[in-house]
């Protein structure tokens, strides 16, 4: 029924001089978001306003849950455009929309006029009192409430005129691109991805870094994480996943060093090659799924441990959060269907009964000096073997 959507943003409105920026940043993702959905569409952009026009038949539904994941649209209001032929044929198209979009008329309505243009002629409490009359003339049934009305019929006056009455929720947050970009570092578990759909929220595109471990990890455990960044992508954009091939590193920290600091040694090499691509692609800082305490590599000792490696800051936007916390929030962003399908990481694999929950830095360091003979070399390498893969939220298959 309806052709067209009005979209409300929040946060990017009061950004004053930027305020360009963010609605150029937030159109570019309401097209991607557009791109898959079947029909034409024009976005156009009216003081404070954006709207999105169906030039062809559509996917409404479809359409709606694209515009669901675009950050930076606070609410999406299916509207009716009309040109202003008069008052008289405005009465007629409100009432035919009273009568379209609700077929049960034992409601209660209020009429909630904006003038955008000021030299309409009559004014909002005029055009209020009387398409309220109208709609009761038309329909016995209605009452209105001008407290909590079931249905809050706007009409707003401007270049067109924009008929209403429902306002969908978005996802919040601002558009990707407004807040530089970052590097996750994205694992087949429930909480990267989580992590990636939080600090893409605020703004920041992302990257992304797989390390797996062939033949240790399978093809399928690397297809989940491509299907896991696919999935965020749908919120974040075009994602650019590198993925590294851990193994020999792996292997030689395995060889060389107590086991216990095997998970601390190997997440501190992890970040050092994060880095390394979050540099050379920009990157503003890195991005992980850790909590406290959530795992022995995650205590604060740990934490410390893996940080002091990088020079740009880690952002872990899951800090505070429980485990159950995070599965809510994958089971919105529809991340933990996928998550939970049992495919060995890398991680767990060489991992030690007992590992250090404490890590003494000054140990770690001297273990890592036993690494010296070939380490430089292996990263060397699994830098210059890392695959690129230009994930798409719409790719068919990787
Ligand atoms: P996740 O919850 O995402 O599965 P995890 O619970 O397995 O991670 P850890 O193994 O302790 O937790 O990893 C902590 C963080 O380190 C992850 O959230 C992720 O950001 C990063 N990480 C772990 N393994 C990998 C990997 N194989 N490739 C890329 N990043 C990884
Ligand atoms: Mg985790």
């Amino acid at each position: 029924m309806f052709k067209a959507f009005l979209i409300k943003y929040g946060e990017i409105g009061i950004k004053g001089k930027n305020r360009h920026l963010f609605e150029d940043a937030l159109i570019h993702q309401i097209k991607y978001a557009l791109k898959p959905v079947e029909g034409e569409f024009q976005i156009t952009k009216e003081q404070g306003r954006i709207y999105i026009e169906a030039l062809s038949e559509f996917d409404y539904d479809d359409a709606l849950s694209s515009l669901q994941c675009v950050f930076g649209i606070v609410g999406i209001c299916p509207v009716v455009l009309k040109e202003d032929e008069g008052f008289e044929k405005l009465a007629e198209d409100v009432a035919a929309y009273m009568d379209a979009h609700y077929p049960d008329k034992k409601k209660t309505f209020k009429v909630d006029t904006r003038r955008a243009r000021k030299s309409y002629p009559m004014t909002s409490m005029e055009v209020n009192a009387e398409l309220g009359g109208r709609l009761l003339e038309a329909f016995p049934e209605l009452k209105v409430d001008v407290h909590h009305p079931d249905i809050m019929l706007h009409v707003e006056i401007r270049k067109k005129i924009n008929i209403y009455s429902e306002t969908l929720p978005g996802p919040g947050g601002m558009p990707v691109g407004t807040n530089g970009k970052g590097m996750l570092l994205l694992s087949g578990g429930i909480d990267s991805p989580v992590a990636g759909y939080m600090i893409a929220k605020r703004g920041v595109k992302i990257d992304a870094v797989y390390f797996h471990a062939p033949p240790y990890t399978s093809e399928r455990a690397k297809q989940k994480v491509v299907d896991l960044a696919k999935i965020v992508a749908k919120y974040a954009g075009p994602i650019y996943l590198k993925v590294v091939n851990f193994t020999d590193i792996q292997m030689y920290i395995y060889e060389k060093c107590p086991h216990e600091e095997l998970t601390i040694i190997m997440r501190r090499y992890m970040m050092r090659i994060a880095e390394h691509f979050a540099k050379e692609t920009n990157s503003l800082g890195l991005i992980t799924g850790e909590s406290i305490g959530q795992v022995a590599s995650q205590t604060m000792q740990s934490l410390a441990a893996t940080d002091e490696v990088c020079s740009l800051p880690v952002y872990r936007p899951l800090i505070g959060f429980d485990k159950q916390e995070i599965i809510a929030v994958s089971e919105k962003i529809g991340t933990y269907e996928t998550s939970i399908l049992p495919y060995e990481d890398c991680c767990t694999i060489f991992v030690a009964k007992h590992p250090v929950t404490k890590p003494n830095l000054k140990i770690i360091r001297r273990s890592e000096t036993h690494l010296q003979e070939n380490i430089k070399e292996l990263v060397k390498t699994a830098i210059e073997t890392a695959e690129t893969v230009v994930v798409q939220a719409d790719m068919d298959s990787y």
